[in-house]
């Protein structure tokens, strides 16, 4: 950090000492350094005298400093449920910040106050991935932002982005990404893609998929306005209707889908392929691990992926879901319990979750 960042956190910590702000728990303590006693942020004793003040990251760094925890705030009782998720999500942005340098888990534990391990536990629970999967969406969004940026040097935006190889870089952009550069540059150019509709318990599906997974699940009235859809979303794919017979891969799929619809196989996991930015990516991962029949909140969400402030995003990033069912979008609603919208109608939404709670039992 540089020093006039650093003086300017200071200079933040103290006010936020000053007007007792208890949302800062857990970012840091500090210590008094007259009565050898240190305390969190919102602590309701006495405000100290400025120059007696030190800041630390951690009740760890504050004990090692000398000092002991104030019997009335019990800052080194901070492993509770409630501060644990902010703590998360500062070392989220000390990653963002970090996004160039390989930062170990060692690192992020001593500045939580927590064991590696420990670390590793709390931040998955909180985020939703590991420290390292973290790292990775960020350098992966650096890496497309720098495709899109020069499209003529793909090669320099993978060393850009902090890679070491071509091959590490592709295996990631297969398994996570989905499209590699040229395809995701190209609007789907070069991708082919199969499609066959069916009627469903709950309308027509039409869906649609590469070699590799399924790029389009969605419901309509008519063939022909969701066929217009699937070349909207990959306008310069080839896109025609599934041989028949249909590959066995293509086959396994449709018979999971079904399975699904008729309440037979409550949790669907098949493979996906689309088009994503990072930040819909992280959303959509994120969905795909709430368990069948629950649902979370679009602020449960945002807060899950580390962007707390990005509910309203969240919402977005739901209803540009291509891929119903295997991305369940249907399983996200709103704060208040109120179902929230859904691309394919609320109707819809409500029957999915009702077909996963009884599947379930
Ligand atoms: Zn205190």
């Amino acid at each position: 950090m540089k020093s006039e960042d650093a003086g300017q956190q200071m200079e933040a910590r103290w006010q936020a000492v000053l007007r007792k702000d208890g949302a800062q728990d857990g970012a840091f303590v500090y210590g008094v350094l007259t009565t050898g006693v240190y305390c969190r942020p919102g602590c309701a004793s006495r405000t100290p005298r400025r120059e007696n003040v030190r800041f630390f990251n951690s009740p760890a760094e504050a004990e090692a400093a000398g000092l002991r925890a104030c019997k009335r705030c019990k800052p080194d009782a901070c492993q509770g449920r409630a501060e644990a998720p902010d703590r998360m999500w500062a070392l989220c942005r000390y990653l963002e910040e970090h996004a160039d340098e390989a930062v170990t888990l060692e690192q992020l534990g001593e500045r939580a106050g927590l064991s590696p391990h420990h670390l590793q536990r709390t931040f998955k629970r909180v985020v939703g991935v590991s420290p390292k999967q973290y790292a990775e969406h960020l350098r992966m969004e650096r890496f497309k932002l720098s495709v899109k940026r020069n499209s003529k040097d793909v090669t320099g935006a993978i060393f850009d982005a902090g890679y070491s190889s071509l091959s590490r870089l592709y295996e990631k952009v297969d398994t996570r990404l989905g499209m590699t550069p040229m395809e995701y540059r190209g609007g789907g150019a070069g991708v082919e893609i199969s499609y066959a509709a069916e009627m469903t318990p709950v309308g027509l599906m039409m869906v649609g998929a590469t070699d590799r997974g399924l790029c389009f699940v969605q419901f309509g009235d008519d063939a022909d306005t969701l066929l217009g859809e699937l070349r909207k979303q990959y306008p310069k794919a080839e896109v025609h209707a599934m041989a028949k017979p249909a590959p066995a891969a293509f086959g396994e799929w449709m018979a999971g889908l079904n399975e699904y619809l008729a309440g037979q196989r409550p949790d669907l996991r098949l493979p996906v392929h689309v088009r994503a930015t990072a930040f819909q990516l992280m959303v959509w991962n994120h969905l795909q691990r709430i368990p069948a029949g629950e649902v979370q909140s679009y602020q449960e969400v945002a807060q899950a992926i580390g962007q707390p402030r990005a509910s309203r995003a969240v919402a977005r990033a739901c209803a540009s879901n291509n891929v119903a069912l295997a991305i369940p979008c249907h399983r996200v609603i709103r704060g208040t319990g109120e179902m929230g919208g859904y691309r394919w109608g609320v109707g819809r939404k409500r029957a999915l979750l009702h077909l996963e709670r009884s599947a379930g039992q």
